[in-house]
């Protein structure tokens, strides 16, 4: 057992964490206050190879490992957690299914554009009456001739408003229960009946557009079926097992963030006549923060790796993201109490922190979601 990143990965890390000081710390302030999908930094992003990272490259993508990612995911986050998660869906939620479950046409039509950032993606499988029970959405797609007529609505989609690629899920079997669910890949710019709904106002990540999305009679290629029909709900969690190892890297940066900003204003701040960071009280949060974060990386790293080795690494990815969102909000609690008051003025990116952490316990399964897989696989 080896816990030391390969010489790639400290170069990719190096990279990544260059770009992000550089590129993404000076606007991420003004992304959050002005609600700005960063439209830039995702720009800047796609030569480097970060819309793309495990991609392979004959589609244009780094063609990297998983391990490589999260550590893509982190850095990012660690300044910016919005745009950590619109890379993390963009990679996980919607390049990693084309090219697990996508036909060679598909590959070719739509990974090259992702990977250049010419159209961003978006994965759209959330209802108002299916969240964490998915199989209950309600969205139906019917073949007319050469074509699937799809009818409904999704909600919380992050992306929509900004996304071009939309894998969509819809019921084409109401009689097959589960079985009965397909998926789409939908290419908004060819296609009617394509409607983005409510953009709704969220505590954190503003630079992330989540909106609605409806779809009244819209037309979409049969070709564009991605895998069977009846594969959609399997499509689902498959594709969220790697979502979460996203999820989970965006709330190791904002955990790290806090950590960082935490030790750094300890240091500072004169009370008593010493640094606060003198006084046990805080040396032992510090502590705890950190110790959490390690064990959350090598969580994280532990699932990538099992995901590279092929099979099913749900109970790992799961571990990870509860263990992972845990450990970003607690240390966002602590990193506010550790600024006192200084840490509920805007001014202080520790604010922000702690807005941004708490979505992380609810997207893409919720710590209850996570604790299901888990406790299923365990008692199994
Ligand atoms: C900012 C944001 C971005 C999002 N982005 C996307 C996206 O890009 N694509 C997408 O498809 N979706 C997206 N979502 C949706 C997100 O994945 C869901 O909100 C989440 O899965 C929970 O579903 P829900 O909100 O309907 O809550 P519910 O499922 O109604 O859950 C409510 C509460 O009940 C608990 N609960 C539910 N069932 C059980 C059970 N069986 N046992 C114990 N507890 C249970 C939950 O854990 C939670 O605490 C996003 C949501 C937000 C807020």
């Amino acid at each position: 057992m080896d816990f030391e990143l390969t010489d790639k990965q400290k170069m990719i890390k190096n990279m990544v964490r260059e770009f992000a000081q550089k590129e993404i710390a000076p606007v991420a302030e003004e992304i959050d206050k002005e609600e700005k999908f960063p439209h830039e930094i995702i720009k800047k992003m796609a030569p480097l190879g970060l819309l793309a990272v495990m991609v392979p490259q004959e589609y244009g993508g780094a063609g990297l490992d998983t391990i490589s990612y999260a550590i893509v995911i982190e850095e990012i986050s660690k300044e910016c957690a919005s745009t950590g998660v619109i890379a993390s869906v963009h990679n996980s939620l919607v390049s990693w299914p084309i090219t697990e479950f996508g036909t060679k046409a598909q590959k070719e039509k739509f990974l090259p554009i992702l990977a250049k950032g010419e159209k961003i993606g978006a994965f759209a499988a959330t209802e108002d009456n299916a969240g964490t029970d998915l199989g209950a959405l309600e969205t139906t797609a019917k073949l007319d001739g050469d074509e699937y007529v799809i009818n409904g609505s999704k909600t919380f989609i992050t992306s929509g408003k900004d996304a071009e690629i939309h894998i969509v899920f819809a019921i084409t079997d109401k009689s097959a229960g589960h079985k009965g669910i397909s998926a789409f890949i939908v290419d908004k710019e060819k296609t009617e009946g394509f409607e983005v709904g409510a953009i709704f106002e969220k505590l954190g990540i503003h630079g992330s557009v989540t909106s609605e999305l409806i779809f009244k009679d819209m037309r979409v290629p049969k070709e564009n079926l991605l895998g069977e029909e009846g594969d959609g709900l399997k499509i689902a969690l498959a594709t969220l097992d790697g979502g979460r190892l996203g999820i989970a890297a965006q709330a190791l940066g904002i955990a790290q963030a806090a950590l960082e900003e935490s030790i750094e204003y300890s240091k500072n701040r004169q009370q008593f006549g010493r640094p606060i960071s003198k006084f046990q009280a805080i040396q032992w949060k510090l502590a705890d923060m950190a110790t959490n974060i390690d064990a959350a990386r090598l969580l994280l790293y532990r699932a990538c790796h099992a995901k590279d080795q092929g099979g099913r690494f749900s109970r790992e990815a799961a571990m990870a993201k509860l263990f992972a969102s845990e450990a970003a909000m607690e240390a966002a609690v602590e990193g506010v109490q550790i600024h006192g008051g200084y840490g509920y003025i805007k001014e202080y990116k520790i604010e922000r922190l702690f807005r941004d952490a708490k979505i992380t316990e609810i997207y893409e399964g919720t710590s209850e979601a996570q604790r299901m897989v888990i406790s299923r696989d365990i008692l199994k």
